[in-house]
């Protein structure tokens, strides 16, 4: 069948589910816009400190406009985190002392967690400063209620760690209605233990953050969902203030905290990227429902089916073949459009196990809210895509990712 003869029949067949994101973008947009106006956001919030950054007005408000529109009390927003992993890393030693236990209930952490936890072995591990930890796998792609509340009821637990997105894994994304219920039960038996969401990829894909159902502190990149393509760099920690200010002294130094921090000048293009932000994610979530369609009608298996509830952005396509995951990973490439010609080949990157092949045509370094690709070389050989600034070139990109493919 021709390629945009079978486009325009998906299209045809994904309206409704288009106007139910455009729904969750618009209420999303009122959320940042009253942020925007509740913080007075001006002009001089644009300005920009060096040096030790003192008295950075626009660094200080933006921090209050993301903790307004994540429901947090404090948040962290800084372009000192070099990364998702960096904040979660900065998180995690920062809220964990030796002989506590972390324990993640949604199965092993991202790939690039293996060492800075310590279950891939690096001197500077937090289980070389004896913290340890402890993982819970998920069943039939949801929570092990049974074992949670049995390790919580016999152990005391520092912190919990619950990973939305999947990661590089073939389970589920966890949707806000599972990490609400869960969250309860964990409320129910354990006050105190710390409910930590890695929440990358997430935002902005329903209408509720998981602030607002009970989690204490989230964490998520900036080159992701929050920064709309636009935040040059950057990550953020964001939740209960106590746990904000302890994340601010460890990301600086213990006696200054959030009060330094220069901005080098990015504050606009952080309250920009914020701004667009809805917009953005729904250009992805569109883009991840067409290709899962489109893929479906080619015969392959996609993870979430197209009409199915989403958790984040992340579009998972089952090809169970190298060569096709490879080709496909290369159209998505010259279908980008930056470095259209030049093609991926898998490599040994470091923080994860597996050689990865990644597709990344994008104007920020390792930017994956915008279209990109990757999949790491092991069966069944599963591509994970995400972003697409817009639509429309998110479609394009897909549609040359296909047809490089099948050819
Ligand atoms: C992207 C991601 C991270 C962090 O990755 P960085 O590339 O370091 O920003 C962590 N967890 C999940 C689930 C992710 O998707």
């Amino acid at each position: 069948m021709d390629i945009n003869e079978l486009s325009k029949e998906v299209e045809e067949e994904v309206k409704d589910i288009f106007a139910k994101i455009d729904n969750v973008c618009e209420y999303n947009s009122m959320k940042v816009l009253k942020a925007f106006q509740d913080n007075n956001i001006s002009d001089m919030h644009f300005g920009s400190t060096t040096g030790y950054g003192y008295g950075d007005i626009g660094r200080d408000t933006i921090e209050k406009v993301f903790a307004q529109v994540l429901c947090a009390e404090d948040s962290l927003v800084r372009s000192q985190f070099i990364s998702g992993t960096h904040a979660l890393t900065v998180a995690l030693f920062a809220f964990l002392r030796p002989n506590d236990i972390m324990l993640s209930i949604t199965g092993k952490p991202y790939d690039t967690l293996d060492e800075v936890i310590g279950i891939k072995e690096n001197a500077s591990s937090l289980k070389s400063f004896g913290v340890n930890f402890e993982q819970i796998d998920l069943v039939n792609n949801d929570f092990d209620y049974e074992k949670i509340e049995e390790t919580l009821k016999n152990k005391k637990i520092k912190l919990i760690e619950i990973q939305r997105s999947k990661g590089y894994s073939t389970r589920k994304s966890i949707t806000m209605e599972k990490l609400e219920k869960v969250i309860k039960c964990i409320r129910n038996i354990d006050k105190e233990v710390i409910i930590m969401i890695d929440n990358c990829y997430c935002e902005f894909v329903g209408t509720k953050e998981p602030l607002e159902v009970g989690a204490d502190v989230i964490v998520g990149s900036l080159i992701k969902n929050l920064g709309g393509g636009i935040a040059p760099n950057g990550a953020y920690i964001a939740g209960r203030k106590d746990l904000v200010e302890l994340a601010g002294e460890r990301l600086t130094a213990p006696g200054e905290g959030k009060e330094v921090g220069p901005t080098l000048g990015i504050n606009k293009s952080i309250l920009q990227g914020l701004f667009f932000a809805p917009s953005v994610v729904r250009s992805s979530l569109k883009t991840a429902v067409f290709a899962s369609r489109m893929l479906e009608k080619l015969g392959y298996k996609t993870e979430p089916l197209y009409n199915e509830e989403r958790a984040d952005i992340v579009q998972t396509i089952i090809f169970g073949d190298e060569k096709k995951l490879i080709k496909y990973c290369q159209g998505i490439q010259m279908g980008s459009p930056i470095d259209s010609s030049s093609i991926p080949e898998p490599w040994d990157m470091p923080g994860y196990t597996d050689k990865v092949i990644m597709a990344a045509g994008a104007f920020t370094q390792g930017s994956s809210i915008e279209l990109s690709c990757d999949g790491p070389i092991r069966p069944p050989y599963v591509a994970f895509m995400q972003g697409g600034l817009t639509y429309e070139y998110g479609k394009l990109g897909v549609l040359k990712a296909i047809e490089t493919m099948e050819n």
